[in-house]
């Protein structure tokens, strides 16, 4: 069984298993919707709540139950609640305690389906919703000001790789009585645990690093509060379905065995590669938290240790530039997922950031010549040589 004093390395590869009768050694994928009862009172003792048990995979399924409980105990949390997207996980943070007349806070350099949540869906039941650049503590202590039921923000954020003090905006945001979420996932667990800084809950797409291996979606909701879960989440997530499947689990569960070992040898080549491209011809500005150029790098360092698996880079020029350096690849493949094994680049302002208008990209830094890369699992020289034939071919020898 697990043990809750194991170390993360440990963690990451027995916690939460649970075997059946037939003692597996691998965890169990119990592809199954529904479970049978031996009796009629069985059954209904289960729907009266007087017996905990499998009743509907909806509401709980024995892969899905490893997979909640390996997440919570790398995560030092009480609870975990398994989705099966990211926006799933970011959506029921929200939703499950919000409603009309309630205030958010969000920095606004969020994933493009969280600047949509903030800016379309919130608004239209009645939620008053503020963006500061979440950089800046001055805007934070300003927007915190009045009375505030959430706050959402992203660190290290997508894709220019800015840093929110974690510690100072949970501060800031418990003294008017808002729950900080965290939105986790370039960092993951391994690197930095926003609940040791303060942050009230903790969501993740695992469909990024915790797969790791660009196979299948999924995300989790992370908190410590027992009425959060009781009052609100537990009731929103058993009656609107935003359920994981068990497949994805168990997959995630097999993700989950190897995240140490993945996150440091991401962190490790994006800090290789992040170094070549300060000097790579072409290229006029570098975004990676673990240089010392980054304007936020000893809080970087502070929160997360390094620099994280995550980099976006300006070139110069415009999309046309762009293009033609992401064209010329031939190793780092042209994608818009991220934490993948596989190097993947993407230009944001036609991507993940193609909704947002000019005015609100500009204020983000998301220019015309940025692109984002997320740091594969290759050999750093074959990346670096691919980047430099690139160049090569864009701006000349
Ligand atoms: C991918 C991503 C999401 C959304 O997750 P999905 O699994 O695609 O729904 C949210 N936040 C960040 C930072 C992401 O990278």
């Amino acid at each position: 069984m697990s043990n809750k004093t194991w170390r993360t390395s440990t963690q990451l590869v027995q916690g939460g298993t649970r075997r059946s009768a037939f003692d597996e050694t691998c965890e169990g994928l119990f592809l199954t919707s529904g479970y049978v009862y031996e009796t009629a009172e069985e059954q209904e003792a289960t729907f009266k709540e007087e017996i905990k048990r499998y009743q509907y995979s909806r509401f709980a399924n024995p892969t899905v139950g490893m997979f909640e409980e390996r997440m919570a105990m790398i995560e030092g949390a009480k609870y975990c609640l398994a989705t099966a997207t990211g926006m799933a996980a970011i959506n029921m943070a929200l939703m499950a305690q919000l409603q009309a007349g309630d205030r958010v806070v969000a920095s606004r350099a969020l994933f493009g389906s969280c600047l949509h949540i903030i800016n379309n869906i919130l608004p239209k039941f009645g939620i008053e919703t503020e963006l500061v650049d979440g950089h800046d503590l001055n805007q934070w202590e300003a927007a915190l000001s009045k009375p505030t039921r959430c706050v959402l923000l992203e660190t290290p954020s997508n894709p220019t790789l800015e840093i929110v003090d974690l510690k100072a905006v949970c501060d800031l945001a418990h003294k008017v009585g808002a729950r900080v979420i965290v939105d986790n996932v370039f960092a993951t667990a391994i690197l930095q645990r926003p609940m040791e800084f303060g942050a009230d809950i903790v969501v993740y797409s695992t469909t990024k690093y915790i797969d790791g291996q660009g196979r299948t979606l999924g995300g989790a909701v992370l908190f410590n509060d027992d009425a959060l879960f009781k009052d609100e989440m537990m009731p929103y997530f058993r009656n609107t379905g935003p359920a994981m499947s068990p497949f994805n689990a168990w997959t995630q569960l097999k993700g989950l065995e190897t995240l140490d070992m993945r996150v440091r040898k991401h962190c490790e080549n994006a800090t290789l590669v992040a170094k070549f491209l300060e000097k790579l011809k072409g290229v006029r500005t570098v975004n990676y938290p673990g240089l010392h150029s980054h304007p936020q790098h000893k809080l970087a360092m502070a929160q997360m240790g390094c620099g994280g698996p995550m980099l976006s880079f300006e070139i110069e020029g415009g999309k046309e530039q762009a293009f033609a350096f992401e064209n010329a690849l031939q190793l780092i493949r042209i994608c818009n997922n991220l934490g993948d094994s596989k190097s993947l680049i993407t230009h944001p302002a036609t991507t993940t950031h193609s909704k947002v208008d000019a005015a609100e990209k500009a204020r983000l830094g998301i220019s015309d010549g940025l692109l984002r890369l997320s740091v594969g699992l290759e050999d750093a020289e074959d990346l670096k040589e691919d980047l430099a034939q690139a160049s090569k071919v864009v701006f000349g020898a």
